[in-house]
């Protein structure tokens, strides 16, 4: 266990999340503090990590502060390491989910205002094409939610290259933005509610677990949590003199 570390600015939690989306399920906590300090090591560049926004983002702090920083994120429930083979990956926990996919449409929704500045006419959409249905349905949704008929052909030239599914909530999106239809408050409130939740994160507590064995109830420690995780365990389901009994010849079942 490290030092406990002071809740994570806003800022903070989100760069440590959009550089994670560069590598999930592709790499573990050390790439991921390489990218956050802006390593130049040559497979780093080689898959274009240092193209990621949040590239070098904590330049300034020991790979050892950074690290320090990600196992807090994994801690406060925002990130969760899944084991491909023997290899510990980063992958996002459900809350980390909700605000990566809402920066990331925000980042989609960013990226079309700079082509728009810039005069790009009819740009190559193919970029969108495979990517995570529930942020690229939330991209679409707040596209509408502009109410500026200036995307309108950006999402025409999109449609053109997406599946059925995509088009419809595109041409859906398209007919939001022609009839100036009524924008839905509720539910961008409620989607704000839900993004400022998953931002506080979770803070680790004990567990009361009930075991399957005798029913009584038992304490998995924070400090048990976590060499649990670090060794690979699922959490337990018997209580421990349930457990040890079974080292006398109990059969699990
Ligand atoms: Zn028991």
């Amino acid at each position: 266990m490290g030092k406990e570390l002071e809740h994570l600015p806003e800022e903070e939690i989100r760069a440590i999340l959009r550089a994670a989306d560069e590598i999930i399920m592709r790499g573990g906590r050390a790439l991921l503090s390489k990218i956050l300090k802006g390593s130049k090591e040559k497979k780093l560049l080689e898959l274009g990590l240092d193209d990621c926004p949040t590239y070098g983002f904590f330049h300034k702090h020991t790979i050892k502060e950074i690290t320090e920083k990600i196992d807090w994120m994994i801690d406060y429930n925002f990130l969760e390491i899944e084991y491909s083979g023997k290899l510990p990956m980063i992958v996002f926990s459900e809350r980390g989910w909700t605000i990566e996919a809402d920066q990331m449409a925000d980042e989609l929704l960013q990226d079309w205002n700079e082509k728009l500045t810039s005069g790009e006419l009819t740009p190559d959409m193919t970029y969108l094409k495979d990517r995570n249905r529930e942020m690229i349905f939330l991209f679409i949704d707040k596209i509408g939610e502009t109410q500026d008929k200036q995307y309108i052909p950006y999402l025409e030239a999109w449609a053109e290259i997406e599946y059925k599914k995509v088009i419809a909530k595109i041409q859906q999106a398209i007919k939001v933005l022609q009839e100036n239809d009524f924008i839905n408050e509720d539910v961008i409130k409620q989607r704000n509610n839900e993004l400022s939740e998953a931002l506080e994160g979770e803070e680790p507590h004990d567990l009361s677990i009930k075991c399957i064995y005798c029913g009584n109830r038992f304490t998995f420690t924070i400090g048990e949590q976590q060499f649990y995780k670090k060794k690979r365990f699922v959490l337990p389901r018997r209580c421990k003199k349930c457990r040890d009994e079974e080292r006398y010849g109990y059969i699990d079942m």
